[in-house]
């Protein structure tokens, strides 16, 4: 089968090996001069299927308030009035019940942890060098409340029998010796041994090399503009370079995946979630983290990332800005400094912002679409790097008429039809911006 992927993201990318890999004729278009040039550029670089939540909990709406308030913040909501927001809003504290977070969370785990058995034989077959580490991740406490608190996420990961370790001070340093320093900052953690780290852009562009080398083709520098549907089906795309035809289409977006199928009655949930990293040369190896810690007053994750390290978090609910906050660089620096003072190069820290296309219960829409050749992998949000390899696994199963390995049934868009005939989400249409 003739199949054009949109998109060239991590999930693009994963997207068209997996279809090259089961003989189809893949074609990918992005408006980017290269792979992974947008959200999946310089993500925290965790792989962390232990940690799949979906960010709608029971207790967030009160959390939410607090973190507003707090200077180093790790959510900000620009107060401007925006249709598209108030509706993902509102549907994500609709999904802040304990119901919705054990569903969701549910299915997030099913496919972060297949994703990951994907990776790993990727990693076998491709040998693509990412700068990756399977060493765990630390999610680390300052406060005794974080280690109380610390208790229902135990008891969750102990129902899904997912490895953990709980750490006092002391074993925090043992697994991670360059918080040394800080052993007076530190409560206590939580540790999972079977999560990993990378650079996810490096090993999207390096799958890419490898998927042209399979017979993907690989259309970069081209905007995308609209489907165009005849008889009930997408009958081609038309890009700045002229119209594209295909049996099949994969709409492997991101954040900009609405834009281009809102137009054609399918309204995705996914909203444009900023996020902020900075990448700091190591200059001391011995005050470096070893994998990813997360820092749980701060909400941001340190990682690193062969001879750097990459330090990213915060969530800003504010449309498609792309600008770059000198206010959120001083808190990822300050998060940093705090934890392993003097183990980068702030001097040389490269400053990023990326949106993570955000569904309102975590989950990313992996599967078809109410149109027959129409297929949607995109919404990964927090998660996009975790998911990437399984997604793009669950998506080419799906596109091939194959049975997938994991239960699909509520992964795709028709779990927005079911509460209601019309889909739910009344974000306005938006021209298709290059
Ligand atoms: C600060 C931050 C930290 C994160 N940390 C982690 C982490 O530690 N672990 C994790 O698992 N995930 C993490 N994520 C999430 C992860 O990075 C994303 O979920 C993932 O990169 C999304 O990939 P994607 O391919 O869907 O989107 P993208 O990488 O954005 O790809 C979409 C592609 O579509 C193209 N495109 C869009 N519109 C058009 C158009 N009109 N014409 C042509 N091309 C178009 C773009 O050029 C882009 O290449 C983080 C995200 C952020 C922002």
């Amino acid at each position: 089968m003739k199949i054009v992927v949109l998109g060239s993201g991590v999930i693009g990318v994963t997207s068209a090996w997996y279809l090259a890999r089961q003989g189809h004729e893949v074609t990918v278009i992005d408006r980017q001069p290269a792979a992974a040039l947008e959200t999946s550029f310089a993500n925290a670089g965790e792989i962390s299927p232990g940690y799949s939540s979906p960010w709608a909990a029971p207790g967030i709406p009160m959390k939410a308030l607090k973190w507003l308030l707090m200077e180093h913040a790790p959510l900000i909501i620009q107060p401007r009035p925006d249709l598209q927001k108030i509706a993902w809003v509102a549907q994500m504290l609709g999904n802040c019940t304990s119901a919705a977070y054990a569903r969701n969370k549910a299915r997030m785990v099913r496919l972060a942890e297949y994703s990951r058995d994907c990776l790993t034989d990727l990693r076998a077959e491709t040998g693509i060098a990412f700068d990756e580490r399977q060493q765990g991740t630390l999610q680390l406490f300052r406060t005794q409340k974080q280690v109380d608190a610390a208790g229902k996420d135990i008891d969750v990961l102990r129902q899904g029998g997912v490895p953990f370790e709980v750490l006092d001070v002391q074993g925090c340093i043992a697994a991670e010796p360059g918080l040394a320093a800080s052993r007076d900052k530190i409560a206590g953690g939580l540790r999972l041994p079977k999560d990993e780290t990378g650079d996810c852009f490096k090993f999207t562009q390096g799958l890419a090399t490898r998927a042209a080398a399979l017979g993907v083709t690989f259309r970069h520098g081209v905007a995308i503009q609209r489907l165009n549907i005849a008889a009930g089906r997408i009958a081609s795309v038309t890009t700045s370079e002229g119209v594209v035809t295909a049996d099949a289409f994969v709409v492997a977006l991101g954040s900009y995946s609405p834009r281009l199928v809102n137009p054609l009655g399918l309204r995705l949930p996914v909203y444009p979630v900023k996020g902020y990293s900075i990448t700091v040369p190591l200059v001391d190896e011995t005050r470096a983290p070893l994998s990813t810690v997360m820092d749980e007053t701060h909400k941001i994750a340190i990682t690193r990332l062969g001879d750097r390290i990459r330090v990213g978090g915060m969530a800003e609910i504010a449309g498609y800005d792309l600008s770059l906050s000198d206010k959120r660089k001083r808190t990822l620096q300050h998060s940093v400094e705090d934890l392993f003072g003097g183990a980068g190069d702030q001097s040389r820290a490269t400053f990023w912002a990326g949106l993570r296309p955000m569904t309102p219960d975590g989950t990313p829409i992996v599967g078809r679409s109410p149109i027959a050749n129409l297929f949607l992998n995109t919404g990964h949000g927090t998660l996009g790097w975790t998911m990437a390899a399984g997604s793009g696994r669950v998506l080419a199963d799906i596109v091939s008429d194959r049975v997938t390995e994991i239960d699909n049934h509520d992964l795709g868009y028709s779990r927005y039809q079911k509460s209601t005939r019309r889909p739910r989400f009344i974000g306005a249409p938006a021209p298709v911006a290059a």
